[in-house]
């Protein structure tokens, strides 16, 4: 799809941590990833994306809320114009962590796949998983922060959409509802490709479903092609890297590389 970012929408991806505290079968984080960079090191690499004309950051991991100066990084991202947008599991997402957070974070993505426990336990979530969500898009709106819901469709929980929709017309966020594509990359995500695809087809038969039948809820689609082709991201171990045709190329490294390429000109 060629290059397909304008100034407006350069987007960087920042999988800060691989550590995580789920342990979703289709993750596909790095797992031996070195993290253990200081404040003022991720200061360092946050520069270096600031410097390639990035306008949002996604922070993401893992989960990003363990990195424990990661807030400290928003403020400075956001003193800098960057659209901060948080993914997470919501875990951590207590009342304080996000009034800690409100004023540098402008949209969080929830990731919940179900709202059905058993569902949530055999993805690798756990059961809690839904209550804790359902906590955190309460808090969320009431703190006035645009919360959106992420969804990867799989073959576990491609059932559980419709229950999904019918609690998200009853339970409105004011976000988007995003539903994803299965990514076949890396660890977790390769390893589990064959019991965890669904082709498709059945994807975009069940999305449009949806969208028919519930025209209040804003959702949105993604595919695989989409997923790789719209954000560089930088890895934990300050790997900078874009992916194409499901193979992540690394363009070195934001410590210790000079990288003359602006990554949004490579997509
Ligand atoms: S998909 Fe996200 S929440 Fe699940 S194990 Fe991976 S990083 Fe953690």
């Amino acid at each position: 799809m060629g290059n397909w970012h304008t100034k407006q929408n350069k987007k960087m991806c920042w999988w800060i941590t691989e550590k995580c505290n789920e342990g979703c079968i289709y993750c596909f984080r790095v797992l031996d990833c070195v993290n253990n960079f200081s404040l003022e090191e991720h200061i360092t690499i946050l520069k270096r994306i600031i410097s390639y004309g990035t306008e949002q950051i996604t922070w993401s991991g893992g989960e990003a809320l363990l990195v424990p100066h990661v807030v400290e990084l928003m403020k400075y991202a956001k003193e800098h114009g960057i659209y901060n947008k948080l993914t997470t599991n919501g875990k951590l997402l207590t009342e304080e962590k996000i009034k800690e957070i409100k004023p540098y974070i402008d949209l969080v993505a929830l990731s919940i796949d179900s709202f059905n426990d058993d569902t949530n336990q055999s993805i690798g979530r756990g059961k809690e998983h839904r209550s804790i969500v359902i906590d955190r898009i309460k808090h969320l709106i009431d703190s006035g922060i645009l919360v959106d819901i992420n969804t990867v469709v799989v073959r576990q929980n491609i059932k559980d959409l419709v229950d999904m929709a019918e609690f998200l017309k009853e339970n409105p966020i004011n976000g988007k509802w995003k539903l994803m594509t299965f990514f076949p990359i890396r660890e977790s995500a390769l390893r589990n490709k064959e019991k965890l695809e669904v082709d498709d087809n059945a994807f975009l038969k069940m999305v449009k479903k949806l969208k028919d039948d519930y025209p209040s809820i804003n959702i949105v689609h993604m595919m695989n092609d989409q997923i790789q082709q719209q954000y560089p991201g930088v890895r934990a171990n300050g790997d900078l890297l874009i992916t194409k045709n499901f193979q992540d190329i690394v363009l070195g490294n934001m410590m210790t590389d000079n990288i003359p390429d602006n990554p949004f000109d490579l997509l």
